[in-house]
């Protein structure tokens, strides 16, 4: 009989450990959900930029493309005791291998009122619900007030694609409320000094050093002690990890679950943490990227597991950054080095459509048609940055509405600590060499995906 593996969550961690188990194993992903939504992008639905259908793919698909089972359902319970997984359905798993990539869950951070009057975006039905609230808001006519509440990605990746949309509606009052001194907090502080220039020219108020003590109808409540009226509250204030962590003795209550060296659970041998769950010694930013590059690492470690062979060791990649802000600017960040300009959102934007197309390889009629219609979304809805609008001819063409419909070309913000033309000269070398390398990198993957359509 086959070794039984057990993928729980079928996110980027999940669905990349499917992806490393061949036909030795009888394999099982679990996830409540049919679909795989792409997070990174969800905030596009805020501006409606995006389409749901350019942002899920059918999850049965992508795992059965691999041999394995999809099963949709919830996961109730993980028993690494007996090796067993419970499931809402009433089922139960038995696995010699378990891989838990459950992501991560909205965190209220214990504030009351936040589950029934903030809306948080995780999923797409949330993004398309905050989309329509907006514009509703935005088109009856009375002078409407827009709350973000947290000041990190997605805080401020939201507050970019509600000013990409509206910022010239007078009828919006938009604020964000951060309670530490800035925005992007572990990013270098001319991320936050360019943003807060661009969203205070957007009339955008930024309260900084204030927490959200408790949410009413049409209220909210500062632990400074005032009130700030409110017709629709985003709360972006952090993730937290599933329960089920916890209960299993993987974690600690409310905590992430330490992993060793090769992603195996600190509690178990047979049980491997990835993607957002997992705690390294050393922490990484809970990116689609790194969970990837983990979720392929855990899948690989489970095969070695099963076969007696030693684990290898996980191997984070280097963190870089691409954040957009509603396509007004975007920003390159690679340590000390960053890159700023509107036209850095189409980098973001390729990088969705590689992602996308990776996991939906467009090698079959199927995936070159959905390929073709996030394209053709993407061209429609505006995935092409205003200042290149600007430039195509008629009747393509858009007016200019202010200086972020304009064309402009990335600066460079920060370089290094270069205190020398030398220095800088060299910072430069070495920056080109690595971007070179990683566009070496992608280059065999992107001809790999896109390929077939060019030479169709
Ligand atoms: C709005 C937003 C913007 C983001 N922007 C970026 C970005 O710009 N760049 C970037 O790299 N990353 C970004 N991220 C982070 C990135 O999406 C996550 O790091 C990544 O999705 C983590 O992958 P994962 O596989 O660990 O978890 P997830 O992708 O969250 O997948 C977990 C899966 O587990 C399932 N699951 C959980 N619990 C259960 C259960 N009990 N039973 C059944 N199924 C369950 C869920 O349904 C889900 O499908 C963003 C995230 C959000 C929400």
């Amino acid at each position: 009989m086959k070794p039984q593996v057990v993928i729980l969550g079928g996110g980027f961690a999940g669905l990349a450990a499917a992806s490393q188990l061949g036909d030795r194993y009888a394999v099982t992903l679990v996830d409540r959900g049919a679909d795989f939504e792409y997070l990174p992008n969800l905030h596009e639905l805020v501006s409606r930029s995006k389409k749901p259908r350019s942002l899920r793919l059918d999850r049965g698909r992508l795992v059965e493309r691999h041999g394995h089972t999809f099963r949709q359902s919830e996961v109730v319970a993980i028993d690494p005791e007996l090796r067993q997984v419970r499931t809402g359905d009433g089922g139960i798993l038995p696995y010699d291998a378990l891989v838990v990539a459950t992501g991560s869950a909205v965190s209220s951070h214990g504030v009351p009122g936040v589950a029934e009057h903030a809306l948080a975006l995780r999923s797409i039905a949330e993004g398309v619900e905050i989309g329509t609230r907006l514009k509703q808001l935005a088109d009856d006519g009375g002078t409407r007030s827009v709350i973000v509440v947290g000041g990190g990605f997605t805080g401020v990746e939201c507050l970019g694609e509600i000013l990409r949309r509206y910022r010239q509606r007078r009828g919006l009052d938009v604020r964000l409320i951060e309670p530490g001194p800035r925005l992007l907090a572990r990013q270098p502080r001319v991320v936050h000094r360019e943003l807060r220039a661009v969203s205070e020219e957007c009339d955008v108020e930024l309260l900084f050093g204030e927490s959200v003590a408790g949410l009413e109808p049409g209220r909210l409540h500062l632990a400074s002690g005032s009130w700030l009226r409110t017709d629709l509250t985003l709360w972006t204030a952090g993730g937290a990890p599933s329960p089920l962590l916890a209960a299993a003795g993987l974690a600690a209550p409310k905590e992430w679950a330490p992993v060793r060296r090769g992603l195996q659970s600190r509690a178990h041998d047979d049980v491997f943490i990835a993607g957002d769950s997992a705690e390294l010694r050393h922490r990484v930013s809970k990116q689609s990227y790194q969970a990837t590059a983990m979720g392929r690492r855990a899948g690989k470690n489970v095969a070695r597991l099963l076969a007696g062979r030693e684990l290898k060791k996980y191997s984070p990649p280097d963190e870089q950054l691409l954040i957009t802000f509603g396509y007004l600017t975007g920003f390159y960040v690679d340590d000390d080095v960053v890159l700023e300009g509107a036209a850095l959102c189409l980098a973001r934007e390729l990088l969705f459509q590689i992602g996308m197309a990776e996991l939906d390889r467009p090698h079959r009629a199927g995936a070159r048609r959905r390929l073709l219609k996030r394209l053709g979304d993407a061209a429609r809805l505006g995935a092409l940055p205003a200042p290149l609008l600007s430039l195509m001819p008629q009747p393509f063409a858009r007016t200019p509405r202010d200086r972020f419909d304009l064309p402009s070309l990335p600066r460079v913000l920060k370089w290094r600590g270069a205190g020398s033309a030398l220095e800088a000269a060299g910072a430069s070398a070495a920056t080109s060499g690595r971007v070179g390398q990683v566009a070496g990198e992608q280059a065999p993957g992107v001809l790999r995906v896109l390929g077939p359509k060019l030479l169709k």
